[in-house]
């Protein structure tokens, strides 16, 4: 499996990236120019501005381009409340407050977001527990390689979805399968913990419905993508991936094959025996 993430040859893309924006950029020189000419106005000018050094931010991301696999191209994909990050050195740093960007009856009452349980689980029974604000920090390795010993996923946070709320995973507890645990997961399939640690165990159906059983999800705290239960068309089980719950192929964000993990309907869910690579660290 690794054999195929070394012949990928990240060159092509990188030309590609270049050439988007410089025809990025002279679309909006172009559209800059029509715009003055019709109409021009100041904020015009301020919307290339911010283009402008959007475009610097992929230049110097291009730079990093010896390693064989990047997520940065990813990284816009991310979008929440409260959510956000920044690339430093051969990371990205996400902030997060872990507050869900969908609708939960673990949401304060006086929340716009909170709601009865909707979902269609006959034992739902709601936790003690509400959502509350946090400020969880992952530090995720732009650069996701194999790592020659693969680590334990912890009890807590193993990864970042989307939305910034934390992928944990399939333990309730050292050792605990989280058979009676899943009985209180919202129509979104979310909790949160004792300490208001809303998280996702298993399928984020907010983000699939959103966008789409196939999609990406967010990263596991090495770096390697998280992807939904279908790939081509196809339901991905237990069975097509390797004892790390993942594989190696394309995928519509990495066209030339990458390492990536599948949510799937059944347990261990997301991650299965540790992680791929090697994990970056998790601040709560
Ligand atoms: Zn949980
Ligand atoms: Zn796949």
């Amino acid at each position: 499996m690794p054999k195929n993430m070394k012949n990928c040859n990240p060159k092509p893309r990188n030309l590609f990236i270049k050439s988007l924006s410089i025809s990025l950029f002279s679309f909006l020189i172009l559209s800059s120019a029509y715009s003055c000419s019709s109409d021009s106005s100041s904020d015009d000018i301020e919307i290339d501005e911010d283009s402008g050094s959007d475009d610097g931010d992929t230049g110097s991301t291009g730079d990093t381009g010896d390693t064989e696999i990047n997520i940065t191209s990813i990284l816009s994909k991310f979008d929440g409340t409260g959510l956000s990050y920044e690339i430093s050195g051969d990371n990205v740093i996400f902030t997060s407050s872990d507050l869900p960007n969908h609708t939960s009856p673990y949401w304060p009452e006086d929340n716009d977001l909170h709601s009865d349980y909707t979902g269609v689980n006959p034992d739902w029974r709601q936790n003690p527990n509400e959502i509350a604000e946090q400020n969880i920090v992952f530090t995720i390795p732009l650069s996701p390689a194999e790592a020659t010993d693969h680590e334990s996923t912890p009890l807590g946070a193993m990864g970042i979805a989307r939305n910034g709320i934390p992928f944990f995973n399939q333990y309730a507890g050292p050792d605990q399968p989280l058979t009676d645990e899943i009985n209180s997961f919202d129509q979104w399939l979310g909790h949160p913990t004792g300490t208001s640690i809303y998280h996702y165990h298993i399928e984020p159906t907010y983000l699939t419905q959103e966008y789409g059983e196939d999609a990406f999800l967010g990263l596991l705290s090495d770096g390697f993508p998280v992807y939904g239960p279908v790939e081509n068309g196809e339901e991905i089980t237990n069975d097509d991936l390797d004892e790390y719950h993942g594989h190696v192929s394309a995928t519509a964000d990495f066209p030339n094959g990458i390492y990536h993990y599948h949510i799937t309907s059944n347990d261990p869910y997301i991650n299965g025996n540790g992680y791929f690579g090697t994990p970056g660290n998790t601040t709560f």
